[in-house]
């Protein structure tokens, strides 16, 4: 079976003028280029090697034979949903939520999606083989500007919400000085809501805290949120793909709540099916299935998810809702990829309905314990199909790993795809639960390990 090399589940990363650089970004421009035809919309974060990578991409789709749009800065939302509206496909110059001293390359759909396994293998296989023609003088690109092409997102998603919900609360906005700084805070005022920002200038430095949005780079967040009297304060990663929350009393929302919070509001509005990988905790599953609403499981990564949803909408089942436990929702009827302007929208939608406070809902939901641990291997698959023999005559799932579910909660134990490691996690009612389970599991490993010499 091939394998991807380059990139990983969202797209490849690496340090600057390490194992990212432009002549890398150039290939892949050139390989893209020369698998897909027409015109391809081009976007980055801020990152400051953005102008340096986004040049190397046009350069490559340039001298292939495509034209290329430049969208400029924002969010990969946005260039996801202005590439299914109008473009033969995209790419985003980002490196999502990881150290300024990174940068990647998203690869993105004509249908807004990131792009799939075998698509990707087959790109690889361009750009490691350096097997494409670049054109003559007469057959090479274009490239034009798209400068306002973010104006549409907005207004996508605000006019999903048009009786300005927010009217009468106060939002506190973090888009951590990446893209979203151009675009969650227009959102959120065209939803009535009165918006103040923090780190909202855009700086690839990322001078406020680090694109990752890690509860305690929220503390200035918290801290604005509680002395405006604000409803919530949302934070974004560097691309804004993603979204989390802190509460009315700067208390940060774990995201697998978040997730079962919207989940829930979904569900009470319509029923059907909803996607997400092995990993999330099971309190979205008991809030789904309470309001009527069944579960898929898939591999983790927001494109299974993303491709899920799609395939059982083609195969005629009503799938409501998407998503990771990490702040990354995936709204169907807006667009099949990870969108943090959207769910920073829908949790204005959620409070207008509720007329609750968030931390009042948050402690509404199903109680849950979530333990994770990494063990550092080089034998992790040979682990996982010797534990899967071992624990076969429980009620087994090997979408991705192992999962072993004993009634109300699990474990899972997956090898790392891209580091030397197994993950362990384990997500219960209450802690007693949780620890017996995790022992259990981490005994296993460690004497499957010992018969290695390892
Ligand atoms: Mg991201």
């Amino acid at each position: 079976m091939n394998k991807k090399q380059l990139f990983g589940t969202n797209g490849v990363r690496g340090v600057i003028g390490k194992d990212m650089t432009p002549e890398l970004v150039l290939r892949i421009g050139e390989s893209l280029g020369t698998m897909r035809k027409g015109c391809i919309a081009v976007g980055r974060d801020t990152r400051t090697s953005g102008d340096t990578l986004a040049g190397a991409i046009k350069a490559g789709l340039l001298a292939t034979g495509c034209d290329v749009v430049d969208c400029g800065i924002l969010p990969t939302p946005a260039l996801q949903y202005i590439v299914r509206e109008h473009y033969d496909g995209g790419a985003m110059i980002t490196a999502s939520h990881n150290p300024p001293e990174y940068n990647g390359v998203k690869i993105i759909e004509p249908d807004g999606t990131e792009m799939g396994d075998d698509e990707t293998i087959q790109l690889e296989q361009l750009i490691l083989g350096r097997t494409y023609p670049v054109q003559s003088w007469n057959r090479v690109g274009r490239e034009t500007a798209a400068p306002h092409a973010v104006d549409e997102y907005i207004n996508a998603i605000a006019s999903q919400f048009p009786n300005r919900p927010g009217t009468g609360m106060t939002i506190v906005v973090d888009p951590g000085s990446g893209p979203a700084c151009l675009t969650t805070p227009r959102i959120l005022s065209a939803m009535g809501c009165r918006v103040l920002t923090i780190n909202g200038i855009m700086d690839g430095t990322f001078p406020g805290r680090l694109p990752e949005p890690s509860p305690d780079g929220l503390i200035n967040l918290s801290l604005l949120v509680k002395a405006s009297g604000a409803a919530f304060g949302v934070a974004h990663d560097g691309d804004a793909d993603r979204a989390v929350f802190v509460d009315e009393t700067g208390q940060f929302v774990e995201e697998n709540q978040e997730f079962a919070l919207v989940a829930k509001f979904i569900c009470e509005k319509e029923t059907g099916t909803l996607v997400t990988p092995v990993s999330t905790s099971q309190m979205v599953e008991q809030v789904a299935t309470a309001a009527g609403s069944d579960v898929v499981y898939t591999p983790v990564g927001s494109i299974y998810v993303a491709r899920k949803m799609r395939e059982l909408i083609a195969a005629k089942r009503t799938v409501v809702f998407g998503g990771e436990g990490n702040g990354g929702l995936i709204f169907p009827n807006h667009q099949f990829c990870r969108d943090g302007g959207m769910t920073a929208a829908m949790m204005v939608a959620i409070l207008a309905r509720a007329q609750q406070p968030l931390s009042t809902l948050i402690a509404g939901l199903p109680r849950r314990i979530m333990k994770k641990e990494k063990i550092p291997t080089p034998d992790g698959l040979q682990v996982i199909a010797q534990l899967s023999i071992k624990y076969s005559h429980e009620q087994i799932d090997l979408t991705d790993g192992l999962k072993i579910r004993r009634g109300n909660y699990w474990a899972l134990v997956r090898a790392s795809g891209t580091e030397p490691l197994i993950r362990i996690m384990v997500d219960a009612e209450n802690i007693t639960q949780a620890d017996a389970f995790f022992a259990e599991l981490r005994e296993q490993v460690a004497s499957a390990l010992i018969p290695q010499g390892k």
